[in-house]
C-alpha cells in the first residue's frame, strides 16, 4: 500500500516525531523541505505546491489612476453621505477631455410619492412562510 502524503508523519514508519531543515524555494510556485524522522532515521523530500493565490494589492497602473480619480472625486466634495455616494470600486469612464465619469449612487427618495413605502406598506402576503394560508376559513 503506498504511503498517504501527509505534512506531518514520517513516511516509513508513520512517526510524528519528526524535524524539517529549512525551506528552501526552488521556483516561484514550488517549496522543499529537508525533513528527519526522529524514531527511525530516515531521510525524506517534502515538496509543496501552490495551493492558493490571494491578492492583497493591485498597483496596476490602470487601478491606481482609478484610485487618484476617486481620491481627487471625494476630495472635491462629490461623495455626499446619503446623497451622492461613490464606493471604492466605482467605474471610470475617461476619453479624451479633460476629466471623466466616475459610477456614483444617487439618492432617490420615496417619501410623499407612490413608491412611498411608509405610507403604502406591501399587502400581507395570505401564504405564511410554512406554506400554509392564513386564513384557510375564506
Ligand atoms: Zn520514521
Amino acid at each position: 500500500m503506498p504511503n498517504q502524503l501527509t505534512d506531518n508523519k514520517c513516511p516509513c514508519c508513520q512517526s510524528t516525531e519528526i524535524e524539517g531543515h529549512s525551506f528552501d524555494a526552488e521556483g516561484g510556485s514550488k517549496v522543499g523541505q529537508e525533513m528527519y524522522c526522529t524514531d527511525c532515521g530516515s531521510e525524506w523530500y517534502d515538496t509543496y505546491k501552490l495551493a492558493d493565490q490571494a491578492i492583497v494589492a493591485n498597483n496596476s497602473d490602470e487601478e491606481q489612476h482609478r484610485l487618484n480619480v476617486l481620491d481627487l472625486a471625494r476630495c472635491n466634495g462629490l461623495h455626499v453621505d446619503g446623497e451622492t455616494e461613490i464606493q471604492d470600486d466605482a467605474i471610470l469612464s475617461e476619453g479624451e477631455d479633460n476629466g471623466a465619469y466616475l459610477q456614483a449612487w444617487v439618492w432617490v427618495d420615496f417619501a410623499g410619492t407612490d413608491l412611498d413605502k411608509e405610507a403604502a406598506p406591501e399587502p400581507t402576503s395570505p401564504w405564511r412562510e410554512d406554506g400554509t394560508l392564513r386564513n384557510p376559513g375564506r
